[in-house]
Protein backbone atom coordinates (compact mmCIF):
# COMPACT_ATOMS: atom_id res chain seq x y z
CA UNK A 1 0.00 0.00 0.00
CA UNK A 2 1.00 3.18 -0.50
CA UNK A 3 1.98 5.81 2.53
CA UNK A 4 4.02 8.82 3.23
CA UNK A 5 7.42 8.63 4.95
CA UNK A 6 9.56 10.10 6.95
CA UNK A 7 12.82 10.11 4.67
CA UNK A 8 16.49 8.55 5.80
CA UNK A 9 17.51 11.86 6.44
CA UNK A 10 14.98 13.69 8.11
CA UNK A 11 15.28 16.53 5.71
CA UNK A 12 11.82 18.07 6.48
CA UNK A 13 10.19 16.10 3.50
CA UNK A 14 8.26 12.57 2.71
CA UNK A 15 8.91 9.46 0.49
CA UNK A 16 5.74 8.33 -0.86
CA UNK A 17 6.00 4.85 -1.34
CA UNK A 18 4.93 1.34 -1.18
CA UNK A 19 5.23 -0.13 3.03
CA UNK A 20 3.96 -3.48 4.11
CA UNK A 21 2.17 -3.67 7.26
CA UNK A 22 2.60 -5.69 9.89
CA UNK A 23 -0.47 -8.56 10.68
CA UNK A 24 -2.61 -6.70 13.04
CA UNK A 25 -2.58 -8.02 17.02
CA UNK A 26 -5.70 -9.29 18.97
CA UNK A 27 -6.28 -6.01 20.20
CA UNK A 28 -5.94 -3.80 17.03
CA UNK A 29 -8.14 -3.21 14.29
CA UNK A 30 -7.00 -2.43 10.69
CA UNK A 31 -8.00 0.81 9.03
CA UNK A 32 -8.75 1.59 5.34
CA UNK A 33 -7.71 5.13 5.86
CA UNK A 34 -10.16 7.92 3.99
CA UNK A 35 -8.67 10.64 4.45
CA UNK A 36 -5.60 12.05 6.52
CA UNK A 37 -4.37 15.84 7.00
CA UNK A 38 -0.62 17.33 7.36
CA UNK A 39 -0.24 19.36 10.17
CA UNK A 40 2.73 21.20 11.55
CA UNK A 41 3.52 18.39 14.30
CA UNK A 42 4.05 16.19 11.34
CA UNK A 43 6.43 18.15 9.63
CA UNK A 44 8.48 18.64 13.07
CA UNK A 45 8.44 14.95 12.98
CA UNK A 46 9.74 14.83 9.21
CA UNK A 47 12.42 16.93 10.43
CA UNK A 48 13.46 14.68 12.98
CA UNK A 49 12.68 17.67 15.49
CA UNK A 50 11.27 15.06 18.22
CA UNK A 51 13.95 12.49 17.30
CA UNK A 52 15.21 10.88 14.00
CA UNK A 53 12.05 8.59 13.09
CA UNK A 54 12.87 7.44 9.22
CA UNK A 55 10.66 5.48 7.90
CA UNK A 56 7.82 6.39 10.08
CA UNK A 57 4.86 6.43 8.68
CA UNK A 58 3.35 10.22 9.13
CA UNK A 59 -0.27 11.72 10.11
CA UNK A 60 -2.20 11.79 12.97
CA UNK A 61 -5.66 13.64 11.67
CA UNK A 62 -6.50 10.23 9.76
CA UNK A 63 -10.02 9.02 9.50
CA UNK A 64 -11.19 5.73 8.04
CA UNK A 65 -13.54 2.60 8.24
CA UNK A 66 -12.51 -0.42 10.18
CA UNK A 67 -11.86 -3.30 7.55
CA UNK A 68 -10.51 -5.87 10.06
CA UNK A 69 -10.18 -6.64 13.97
CA UNK A 70 -8.27 -8.69 16.16
CA UNK A 71 -9.77 -11.25 18.42
CA UNK A 72 -9.91 -9.46 21.46
CA UNK A 73 -12.07 -6.53 20.14
CA UNK A 74 -15.85 -5.88 21.06
CA UNK A 75 -15.88 -2.00 20.81
CA UNK A 76 -14.94 -1.74 17.30
CA UNK A 77 -16.92 -3.84 14.00
CA UNK A 78 -16.06 -3.49 10.32
CA UNK A 79 -17.60 -1.27 8.86
CA UNK A 80 -17.41 1.68 12.00
CA UNK A 81 -15.81 5.20 11.32
CA UNK A 82 -12.96 5.73 13.15
CA UNK A 83 -10.34 8.16 13.98
CA UNK A 84 -6.56 8.44 14.05
CA UNK A 85 -5.06 10.66 15.85
CA UNK A 86 -1.57 11.88 17.92
CA UNK A 87 -2.92 10.64 21.03
CA UNK A 88 -2.69 6.97 20.00
CA UNK A 89 -2.82 4.80 22.80
CA UNK A 90 -1.78 4.94 26.34
CA UNK A 91 -1.14 2.03 29.46
CA UNK A 92 -4.39 2.82 30.68
CA UNK A 93 -2.93 2.00 34.19
CA UNK A 94 -1.01 4.61 35.59
CA UNK A 95 -2.05 7.54 37.95
CA UNK A 96 -2.68 9.77 34.76
CA UNK A 97 -4.45 7.02 32.81
CA UNK A 98 -7.27 6.32 35.63
CA UNK A 99 -7.75 9.83 36.58
CA UNK A 100 -8.61 11.70 33.41
CA UNK A 101 -5.52 12.71 32.50
CA UNK A 102 -4.45 10.03 29.77
CA UNK A 103 -2.41 12.54 27.59
CA UNK A 104 0.20 12.70 30.20
CA UNK A 105 0.44 9.20 30.52
CA UNK A 106 4.60 8.39 30.51
CA UNK A 107 3.99 5.28 28.24
CA UNK A 108 1.91 6.91 25.92
CA UNK A 109 2.11 6.67 21.79
CA UNK A 110 1.84 9.16 18.90
CA UNK A 111 0.39 8.22 15.79
CA UNK A 112 3.22 9.49 12.68
CA UNK A 113 5.87 9.55 15.23
CA UNK A 114 6.07 6.35 17.96
CA UNK A 115 4.34 4.35 15.54
CA UNK A 116 2.99 4.27 12.03
CA UNK A 117 0.73 6.96 11.77
CA UNK A 118 -2.72 7.32 9.06
CA UNK A 119 -1.07 9.03 6.15
CA UNK A 120 -1.16 5.60 4.23
CA UNK A 121 -3.80 3.51 2.32
CA UNK A 122 -4.04 1.36 5.58
CA UNK A 123 -3.74 2.05 8.89
CA UNK A 124 -3.18 -0.26 12.49
CA UNK A 125 -4.86 1.10 15.45
CA UNK A 126 -5.47 -0.11 19.02
CA UNK A 127 -8.82 -0.77 19.32
CA UNK A 128 -9.88 0.91 22.21
CA UNK A 129 -8.12 3.88 21.71
CA UNK A 130 -9.42 4.67 18.35
CA UNK A 131 -12.33 7.20 18.95
CA UNK A 132 -15.66 6.67 16.38
CA UNK A 133 -16.36 9.07 14.02
CA UNK A 134 -20.38 9.64 14.40
CA UNK A 135 -22.89 9.91 11.63
CA UNK A 136 -23.80 13.07 10.35
CA UNK A 137 -19.84 14.33 10.47
CA UNK A 138 -18.07 15.34 7.45
CA UNK A 139 -15.25 12.63 7.41
CA UNK A 140 -13.19 15.68 5.79
CA UNK A 141 -13.44 18.17 8.53
CA UNK A 142 -13.27 15.13 10.94
CA UNK A 143 -9.86 15.04 10.66
CA UNK A 144 -8.86 18.77 11.25
CA UNK A 145 -11.21 18.20 14.70
CA UNK A 146 -9.29 15.12 15.34
CA UNK A 147 -5.85 17.55 16.31
CA UNK A 148 -6.96 21.69 16.44
CA UNK A 149 -10.18 20.99 17.05
CA UNK A 150 -10.17 19.13 20.34
CA UNK A 151 -6.76 20.62 21.09
CA UNK A 152 -8.40 23.94 21.08
CA UNK A 153 -11.56 22.52 23.02
CA UNK A 154 -9.66 20.66 25.79
CA UNK A 155 -7.57 24.04 26.11
CA UNK A 156 -11.35 26.20 26.42
CA UNK A 157 -12.02 23.23 29.12
CA UNK A 158 -8.74 24.11 30.83
CA UNK A 159 -9.49 27.83 30.54
CA UNK A 160 -12.79 26.83 33.00
CA UNK A 161 -13.85 28.91 30.41
CA UNK A 162 -18.54 29.60 31.63
CA UNK A 163 -20.90 31.10 30.03
CA UNK A 164 -20.44 35.01 29.76
CA UNK A 165 -16.96 34.89 30.31
CA UNK A 166 -14.58 36.71 28.40
CA UNK A 167 -11.83 35.02 26.16
CA UNK A 168 -8.75 36.14 24.48
CA UNK A 169 -8.16 33.87 21.77
CA UNK A 170 -4.45 34.92 21.14
CA UNK A 171 -3.50 34.11 17.32
CA UNK A 172 -6.00 33.86 14.48
CA UNK A 173 -4.35 30.87 12.47
CA UNK A 174 -6.21 27.12 12.07
CA UNK A 175 -6.01 26.51 15.89
CA UNK A 176 -7.26 30.11 16.74
CA UNK A 177 -10.12 30.01 13.89
CA UNK A 178 -11.39 26.90 15.61
CA UNK A 179 -11.33 28.42 19.17
CA UNK A 180 -12.79 31.21 18.07
CA UNK A 181 -15.95 28.92 16.86
CA UNK A 182 -16.44 26.71 20.16
CA UNK A 183 -15.75 29.45 22.81
CA UNK A 184 -19.01 31.38 20.61
CA UNK A 185 -21.13 28.14 20.26
CA UNK A 186 -20.27 25.70 22.73
CA UNK A 187 -19.19 27.70 25.94
CA UNK A 188 -21.25 30.56 25.38
CA UNK A 189 -18.43 32.95 25.86
CA UNK A 190 -17.48 36.55 24.34
CA UNK A 191 -14.55 36.56 22.20
CA UNK A 192 -11.75 38.77 21.70
CA UNK A 193 -8.49 37.98 19.13
CA UNK A 194 -5.41 39.33 18.83
CA UNK A 195 -3.34 38.82 15.91
CA UNK A 196 -1.10 40.50 13.99
CA UNK A 197 -2.36 39.81 9.73
CA UNK A 198 -5.29 42.23 9.31
CA UNK A 199 -6.82 39.75 7.51
CA UNK A 200 -6.84 36.89 9.82
CA UNK A 201 -7.99 39.45 12.21
CA UNK A 202 -10.70 40.47 9.70
CA UNK A 203 -11.72 36.63 8.94
CA UNK A 204 -11.72 36.48 13.09
CA UNK A 205 -14.68 38.74 12.84
CA UNK A 206 -16.51 36.78 10.20
CA UNK A 207 -16.35 33.85 12.30
CA UNK A 208 -18.15 35.61 14.95
CA UNK A 209 -15.52 37.10 17.16
CA UNK A 210 -16.72 39.85 19.18
CA UNK A 211 -13.64 42.48 19.46
CA UNK A 212 -10.44 41.91 17.20
CA UNK A 213 -7.17 43.52 17.77
CA UNK A 214 -3.77 43.66 16.44
CA UNK A 215 -1.40 42.73 18.06
CA UNK A 216 1.07 45.38 16.65
CA UNK A 217 -0.47 48.59 18.30
CA UNK A 218 1.60 49.99 21.27
CA UNK A 219 -1.87 49.85 23.10
CA UNK A 220 -2.92 46.63 22.53
CA UNK A 221 -3.21 45.28 25.92
CA UNK A 222 -5.20 48.40 27.22
CA UNK A 223 -7.51 48.11 24.30
CA UNK A 224 -8.25 44.63 25.70
CA UNK A 225 -8.94 45.28 29.10
CA UNK A 226 -11.01 48.43 28.10
CA UNK A 227 -13.10 46.45 25.71
CA UNK A 228 -13.42 43.78 28.09
CA UNK A 229 -14.71 46.26 31.09
CA UNK A 230 -11.20 44.75 33.24
CA UNK A 231 -9.32 41.90 31.34
CA UNK A 232 -10.01 38.93 30.19
CA UNK A 233 -11.24 35.69 31.93
CA UNK A 234 -9.21 33.21 30.29
CA UNK A 235 -6.41 33.18 27.32
CA UNK A 236 -5.89 30.44 25.01
CA UNK A 237 -2.17 31.67 23.70
CA UNK A 238 -2.25 29.61 20.04
CA UNK A 239 0.85 31.76 18.44
CA UNK A 240 4.06 30.71 18.21
CA UNK A 241 5.11 34.02 19.84
CA UNK A 242 6.65 33.83 23.60
CA UNK A 243 6.33 37.42 23.43
CA UNK A 244 2.46 36.43 23.08
CA UNK A 245 2.35 34.86 26.10
CA UNK A 246 3.78 37.40 27.91
CA UNK A 247 1.29 40.04 26.77
CA UNK A 248 -1.51 37.44 27.31
CA UNK A 249 -0.86 37.52 31.14
CA UNK A 250 -1.18 40.92 30.74
CA UNK A 251 -4.90 41.18 29.86
CA UNK A 252 -5.74 38.60 32.09
CA UNK A 253 -8.68 40.04 34.76
CA UNK A 254 -8.34 38.64 38.78
CA UNK A 255 -8.28 34.92 38.52
CA UNK A 256 -7.96 34.38 34.83
CA UNK A 257 -6.08 31.51 33.56
CA UNK A 258 -3.38 31.53 30.91
CA UNK A 259 -3.79 28.71 29.22
CA UNK A 260 -0.90 27.63 26.63
CA UNK A 261 -1.19 25.53 23.89
CA UNK A 262 1.68 26.73 20.81
CA UNK A 263 4.84 26.04 21.38
CA UNK A 264 7.16 28.51 20.83
CA UNK A 265 11.03 28.30 21.70
CA UNK A 266 12.00 29.96 25.01
CA UNK A 267 10.64 31.23 28.23
CA UNK A 268 7.75 33.23 29.21
CA UNK A 269 8.01 36.45 31.63
CA UNK A 270 5.56 36.18 34.05
CA UNK A 271 4.55 39.25 36.26
CA UNK A 272 5.22 37.86 39.84
CA UNK A 273 2.81 40.97 41.53
CA UNK A 274 0.29 40.35 38.63
CA UNK A 275 0.29 36.55 39.43
CA UNK A 276 0.13 36.93 43.54
CA UNK A 277 -2.14 39.93 43.73
CA UNK A 278 -4.53 38.96 40.49
CA UNK A 279 -4.77 35.37 41.45
CA UNK A 280 -3.74 34.54 37.80
CA UNK A 281 -3.44 31.00 37.02
CA UNK A 282 -0.93 29.24 34.31
CA UNK A 283 -1.84 26.08 32.52
CA UNK A 284 -0.39 23.67 29.75
CA UNK A 285 -3.27 22.14 27.54
CA UNK A 286 -2.04 18.89 24.93
CA UNK A 287 -4.48 17.83 22.72
CA UNK A 288 -7.54 15.92 24.43
CA UNK A 289 -8.60 12.48 25.97
CA UNK A 290 -10.60 10.86 23.78
CA UNK A 291 -13.91 11.53 25.68
CA UNK A 292 -12.58 15.42 24.60
CA UNK A 293 -12.28 13.98 20.40
CA UNK A 294 -16.07 12.31 21.35
CA UNK A 295 -17.42 15.33 22.31
CA UNK A 296 -15.80 17.75 19.90
CA UNK A 297 -16.95 15.35 17.10
CA UNK A 298 -20.63 15.77 18.56
CA UNK A 299 -19.86 19.69 18.26
CA UNK A 300 -18.45 18.96 14.87
CA UNK A 301 -21.86 16.90 13.92
CA UNK A 302 -24.03 19.66 15.29
CA UNK A 303 -22.56 22.11 13.08
CA UNK A 304 -21.30 24.33 15.79
CA UNK A 305 -17.46 24.04 14.55
CA UNK A 306 -16.54 23.71 11.26
CA UNK A 307 -13.23 23.81 10.32
CA UNK A 308 -11.73 25.18 6.86
CA UNK A 309 -10.40 22.39 4.56
CA UNK A 310 -9.75 21.57 0.95
CA UNK A 311 -8.26 17.89 -0.20
CA UNK A 312 -5.28 16.91 -2.48
CA UNK A 313 -4.11 14.26 -3.80
CA UNK A 314 -1.09 11.80 -2.04
CA UNK A 315 1.85 12.57 -4.67
CA UNK A 316 1.66 16.55 -3.80
CA UNK A 317 2.92 15.90 -0.31
CA UNK A 318 6.03 17.52 -0.20
CA UNK A 319 3.98 20.76 -2.49
CA UNK A 320 1.70 21.10 0.26
CA UNK A 321 4.35 20.95 2.83
CA UNK A 322 6.00 23.86 0.95
CA UNK A 323 3.38 25.72 1.10
CA UNK A 324 2.73 25.40 4.75
CA UNK A 325 6.68 26.15 4.94
CA UNK A 326 5.54 29.63 3.59
CA UNK A 327 2.45 30.17 5.63
CA UNK A 328 0.46 30.14 2.33
CA UNK A 329 -2.19 27.54 3.66
CA UNK A 330 -5.42 28.98 5.24
CA UNK A 331 -7.24 26.15 7.45
CA UNK A 332 -5.68 22.58 6.21
CA UNK A 333 -4.86 20.49 3.38
CA UNK A 334 -6.30 17.00 3.76
CA UNK A 335 -5.36 13.67 1.65
CA UNK A 336 -7.94 12.13 -0.15
CA UNK A 337 -7.44 8.14 0.18
CA UNK A 338 -10.92 6.86 -1.50
CA UNK A 339 -9.54 7.18 -5.20
CA UNK A 340 -6.22 4.78 -3.88
CA UNK A 341 -6.76 1.13 -4.11
CA UNK A 342 -4.91 -1.20 -1.84
ZN1 LIG B 1 -2.02 17.77 14.17
ZN1 LIG C 1 -0.88 5.77 31.65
Amino acid sequence: MKAAVVRPNSDGYVDVKDVQLRPIEDHEALVKIEYCGLCHTDLHVAAGDFGEVPGRIIGHEGVGKVIQVGKDVDNLKVGDRVSIAWFYSADGTCRYCVTGNETLCRNVKNAGFSVDGAMAEECIVDAKYAVKVPDGLDPIQATSLTCAGVTTYKALKEGDTKPGDWVEIVGAGGLGNLAVQLAKHVFGARVVVTDGDPDKLEAAKENGADVVINRHDDDATEQIIKATDGGVDASIVTAVSAAAFTNAVNALAPNGTLVAVALPKGDMALNIDKTVLDGIKVAGSLVGTREDLRETFQFGAAGEVEPIVRTDKLENINHVIDDMKAGKIVGRVVFDFTGATA
